[in-house]
């Protein structure tokens, strides 16, 4: 598995033509070598590897990254980084354009003097397709996150608080086998709601209110990614009809999410559905965004989105929204892969209308 991404960064190298890449990005640590931990970097050059890291990553580093010769450093990290590069005779390297920080970039430009090093890699878009066993951890992180919601139900009536609902999501996601949730979670209730991206308050949660939960939970260092809204006692017409159509909008995504789509395309048929009733103009953000890693990630499904193909084994978001200022909104979201010849939601949790009754 890391042989294969090791092979994938080499031949980017070569297309490049370039020596050697320093990544220093936390996830592509993780991705291209399988060590977990930070203040290290990685050079890969065309036919070594190293990991540069402290007495503290040492031992650890040695265990989960057996392909890469483990460098120890005392006095600095970029200046030992520096070093491994000229050590490994590269005369031309790239760095990671989208994570290597200006000052950063200055040092080690300076420490690489008679090294030519200017040239900006995008290494994100080599972990675009994930493979079987990272598709078993987003599986298995999207139970996590519907047993949550399942767990929540229970839990959600009015007096309670948005932030109490996100304690008992976050914590039964631990309980479920999460290692942490994998973005700040969200909860808007009521007026709120049409914040999309409204992080849970001390607001307390009323009758008559819609709830939107956006919550995932982290498996093996991998998100999950689920938003479901459900009203606290009877809803109102408004209410019912607006999530009726949200929802029709989202399963007809699913239908067109498959190899060979193009994100600008799902994205600007969920706009004209909601459009037929004029709903198309309160959902302002993109339809979905790809996940593993890190929580957002490409391809993308929106207006801005490059991907004119998609292909088995990636992951999209599905999530469209109806956002009003003054009256609220709700979301539905389900991280949905890409198979041979369709896609699969992940994430299963009930998405009909719920109810919850007042007692
Ligand atoms: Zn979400
Ligand atoms: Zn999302």
């Amino acid at each position: 598995m890391i042989k294969s991404r090791l092979e994938a960064v080499r031949a980017l190298l070569a297309e490049q033509g370039v020596d050697a890449v320093v990544v220093t990005k936390y996830v592509n640590l993780h991705y291209f070598s399988g060590f977990r931990g930070d203040d290290t970097t990685l050079v890969i050059s065309r036919d070594k590897a190293a990991l540069i890291t402290d007495n503290r990553y040492t031992e650890q580093a040695g265990l989960q990254a057996p392909l890469f010769e483990i460098v120890e450093q005392q006095d600095g990290l970029l200046s030992k980084t520096a070093e491994v590069v000229k050590s490994f005779g590269c005369r031309k390297v790239a760095f990671e354009g989208n994570a290597l920080i200006y000052d950063d970039f200055q040092k080690l430009t300076e420490l690489l003097e008679g090294v030519e090093f200017r040239t900006a890699l995008h290494l994100d878009k080599l972990r675009e397709i994930k493979d079987a066993e990272e598709i078993s951890y987003i599986r298995k992180g999207c139970e996590i996150a519907d047993k949550a919601f399942a767990e929540v139900l229970s839990f959600i009536r009015p007096g309670v608080t948005e932030l109490a609902v996100a304690a008992r999501l976050e914590n039964a996601m631990r309980e479920n086998g999460s290692e942490k949730p994998s973005f700040t979670t969200i909860v808007a209730s009521g007026l709120r709601g049409s914040l999309p991206h409204g992080t849970a308050t001390d607001k307390v949660i009323e009758a008559g209110e819609l709830v939107t939960m956006d919550f995932g939970g982290m498996y093996q260092g991998y998100c999950s990614d689920i938003t479901r809204t459900i009203c606290v006692g009877p809803a109102s017409e408004k209410q019912r009809f607006i999530y009726s159509k949200v929802l029709e909008a989202q399963k007809m995504a699913l239908t067109l999410i498959k190899p060979g789509a193009a994100g600008k395309a799902v994205d600007q048929a969920v706009r004209e559905a909601l459009d037929k009733d004029d709903l198309g103009k309160y959902f302002g953000h993109g339809l979905g965004h790809s996940l593993g890693l890190e929580i957002h990630e490409s391809p993308r499904l929106s207006k801005k989105s490059t991907c004119n193909d998609l292909r088995p084994g990636m992951l999209v978001t599905d999530e469209p929204g109806v956002y009003i200022p003054g009256w609220g909104g709700l979301r539905i979201e389900d991280t949905v892969l890409v198979t041979e010849n369709g896609s699969e939601a992940l994430t299963r949790a009930n998405k009909e209308f719920i109810e919850i009754p007042l007692n």
